[in-house]
Parts: C-alpha cells; structure tokens; sequence
C-alpha cells in the first residue's frame, strides 16, 4: 500500500497502539483458545512500531525496506484449569517491499517479502503476525496448581460458581 511505501521511502516512522476491536480475526481465535474475559480483551493494547530502512539489494533489485515491531501482552488462560496464564509478545520483523520478489528474497530468512500492491493496513499487518505467534494450545506447562489445591480440602469458589452454571 501507498503508506507503506511513502515509510520505505522517506524512511520514517509510524507507531501506535490497537484495540482488540480493530482486530477482529484476532479477538476470534483468542475465542477459540477460550479467552472469554471481555474487560481483559478491552483492556488489552497492542503496540507497533513501523520503521521504514535504507534500500537493500536482494540479487540486483534493491527494495524499499520495513521494520515492524509488536508488543502485546494477549490475556491467554490455561485449556485445563482456566486460570489466567498471559503471555507476552515481542516480535520483530523486517520486510522487503516488491511487486513480484526476487528469488534472493525468497530465500531471505530474515526478511519477509510483503507485496508492493497489496491492500493492507497497519492493522491487518500486525493482525497476521500476530495471528501466526499465537500459540495453537494454551497450558500450564505440567500439572495446573489450582487444580491441585481445589482437589484438596476447600473446593474453589470459581468451581463451584461453575458447577453451578452447569446444573442449570
Ligand atoms: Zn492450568
């Protein structure tokens, strides 16, 4: 998209910070992972930073450069005990702008390629790398605690609020 090439170009920056609401194919699969809890889902902020680099040759083109970094801190819970298991991200990325990218892009490890004509936006941008950081199942990482201890002598309060739940 034009913006991103005007970045590229004069090698500026753009940061901000994002709502849950401007991302709507994120906030559905935190659904899938459970995350129910919608003050935390509101109260969560996503924040980029989008930086544009110098040129850089890959074979003989050289393409307008990006950097793109995410922080967020999602409001994931444990799959087994439900407990509130949140997990921070930071993620860095650099893309290389290009209509159709040179094979010595494509074998690039380092830098995606991210299509000059592309329609995109900040949000779906971010929206994708963080769709693919997010993990594909949710766990304490042995034995949930809380469990352990509602198992023990006093039930949890959460428990028995859902127990209740369910028996209606
Ligand atoms: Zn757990």
């Amino acid at each position: 998209m034009a913006q991103f090439q005007e970045l590229a170009r004069q090698q500026k920056k753009s940061e901000g910070e994002l709502l849950i609401a401007a991302l709507p194919r994120l906030q559905q699969a935190l659904k899938t992972l459970g995350v129910e809890d919608s003050s935390a889902l509101s109260a969560m902020r996503v924040r980029f930073q989008l930086q544009g680099l110098p040129p850089r040759f890959f074979g003989d083109s050289a393409l307008p450069m990006l950097s793109l970094a995410v922080q967020a801190e999602l409001p994931l819970v444990c799959q087994r005990c439900f407990a509130a298991l949140p997990e921070n991200l930071d993620l860095h990325f650099e893309f290389a702008l290009a209509d159709t990218p040179p094979e010595a892009l494509l074998e690039d490890e380092q830098v995606d390629w991210l299509e000059e004509a592309a329609d995109a936006s900040v949000e779906s941008l971010v929206e994708d790398e963080l769709l693919m950081a997010l993990p594909i199942a949710v766990m304490h990482p042995s034995d949930c605690v809380s469990l352990q201890q509602s198992a023990g002598e006093k039930p949890n309060p959460f428990a028995v609020l859902k127990n209740l739940k369910l028996g209606q």
